[in-house]
């Protein structure tokens, strides 16, 4: 029987998904099952959010007989969990239903610090069943991902003893989310004092996060470059001077995507498909796009946008050099949701630049893929990026990322140094993180749209790269290994 790796992950999609997080758990466990692992997942089964689809609806899941039963600060919390084979049969997954953690949002409620220590006890408890099962094989190592996940670390080593001694990975996929409390919660969370203070004490507070990084036997970040940024006082949410004093188990690794998914030449969301050889499809996105989101019919250069509306996208920068963009004959369009005022901004940019700005407040999933189809440039102006999807989609689909040098995208985008002599460039990178720099990265983008040569080099560069999630999932099972999968 294959070893089990036990990945515990608020995100999961196509299940539930509020951004990266999401997919690097629908994309990473068919790769790593590919390198002889067995791959299982435990992920909250949310409220209204949750789609089923993908396995064949409600009926695809499957009531687990185990009956579990936690506590948490000496309450009994009733829990279901539903097992289904997913990942297109190269994983299963564990979703936990339980009172207070499953309701419509995945997050965004006054207690998240409390419904995720509530799936992180069932995490722990289906692990311990798990684990003293016969009819699977050893779990190997338990996987954290991000600050919902920390308590089932602090859970498996404290609490649990069938599962103590199992290695434990924990993965930040975003350093700017770390789960902070006030030290007042710490009995609610089952958290011991002696804990708090020797582990989860951050200047007074409760940080879960930061329990997590001194538990784990390894840390990992989503790409190398952002291993480094983040032991940086500019890039280090506080934590850099304990992640440089943990840098001998910290490892960065850079993110695939899920190529299968993201193919423009079987992509269900799109009108037409394409590939490398044959662009075709590309203009009948392009134009049905602009149908469908009332730009004019032009053959202006497309400027695409699909991100949280947050100030770590950069998307105010992005706002102040719209007018900019479009004087020079751009279209731009956004798809996004998130801080109010941006949200703001961009509406009333749409309203004042009728048919040259197009703005949906939304999250669609197949708009997404609609806009990496129909762009010619794509906009990633992040003050941080810990790695950064939306380049790699864009890239896939023929669409230039005009990037901030910052995290994954310098990890994954071969920059343009001369408009006359592409190379092997993939985008557009600029280091300073004003709009300033921002608007002279899309006039070298616009000079590419309209030099066919360039443009066509870079789209070929950009389609043939190789964002499989397989490089990335060797390196995983190698430090699965090295703690004795
Ligand atoms: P992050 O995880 O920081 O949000 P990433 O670039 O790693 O950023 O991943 C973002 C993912 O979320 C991409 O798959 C992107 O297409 C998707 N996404 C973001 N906003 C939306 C939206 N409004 N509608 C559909 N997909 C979205």
């Amino acid at each position: 029987m294959k070893p089990i790796v036990l990945h515990v992950a608020a995100e999961v999609s196509p299940f539930h998904k509020s951004g990266g997080l999401g997919d690097v758990l629908a994309g990473l466990p068919p790769a790593l099952d590919d390198e002889g692992v067995d791959v299982r997942i435990i992920t909250p089964r949310y409220g209204g959010t949750s789609k089923f689809t993908s396995i064949g609806g409600e009926e695809g899941l499957a009531p687990w007989p185990v009956p579990l039963r936690i506590t948490l600060a000496g309450q009994p919390i009733d829990v279901r969990v539903y097992e289904a084979r997913t990942h297109r049969g190269q994983a299963t997954t564990y979703f936990v239903e339980a009172e207070h953690l499953s309701r419509g949002n995945l997050y965004g409620y006054g207690d998240d610090a409390y419904r995720f220590a509530v799936f992180g006890k069932a995490a722990v408890a289906i692990a311990s069943v798990l684990s003293r099962s016969r009819n699977v094989g050893r779990v190997s190592v338990l996987h954290a991902h991000d600050w919902h996940a920390a308590l089932a670390l602090y859970y498996a080593k404290a609490l649990a003893s069938s599962v103590q001694g199992i290695p434990c990975v924990f993965t930040i996929h975003n350093l700017a989310f770390q789960g902070q409390e006030r030290a007042s919660t710490t009995p609610y969370l089952d958290i011991a004092w002696e804990a708090f203070h020797e582990v989860f004490e951050d200047h007074g507070t409760l940080n879960l996060l930061k329990g997590a990084l001194l538990i784990a036997d390894r840390i990992t970040t989503v790409s190398p470059t952002y291993s480094h940024e983040i032991r940086t006082a500019r890039y280090g949410h506080r934590m850099d001077g304990l992640l440089r004093w943990m840098s001998h188990k910290l490892r960065g690794i850079t993110n695939g995507i899920d190529t299968s998914v993201w193919n423009p030449a079987t992509d269900k969301h799109l009108p037409a498909t394409f590939d490398a050889d044959d662009l075709a499809g590309k203009e009948a996105c392009r134009t049905a796009l602009r149908f469908e989101l009332g730009l004019h019919p032009s053959k202006a250069p497309l400027l695409g946008c699909v991100s949280r509306l947050t100030m770590q996208k950069g998307i105010d920068h992005l706002c102040d050099v719209a007018d900019d963009f479009v004087r020079r004959g751009g279209q731009l369009v956004v798809l996004g949701e998130g801080e109010e005022p941006l949200e703001h901004r961009l509406h009333w940019l749409s309203m004042s630049h009728p048919g040259a700005i197009a703005f949906r407040r939304a999250f669609d999933e197949g708009l997404a893929h609609r806009i990496y189809a129909a762009s010619d440039l794509f906009a990633m102006p992040s003050r941080f990026e810990p790695c950064g999807l939306a380049q790699m989609y864009s890239m896939r689909y023929g669409t230039i990322p005009v990037a901030r040098a910052t995290g994954g995208l310098v990890d994954t985008i071969a920059p343009l140094h001369n408009l006359h002599e592409v190379g092997g460039a993939t985008g557009i990178l600029y280091r300073s993180d004003e709009s300033d720099a921002l608007r002279q990265a899309l006039h070298w983008g616009l000079a590419v749209a309209h030099d066919p040569a360039a443009l066509a080099a870079m789209r070929s560069n950009g389609m043939r790269e190789d964002f499989s999630w397989q490089k990335s999932a060797r390196t995983y099972v190698e430090m699965y290994r090295e703690l004795g999968l």
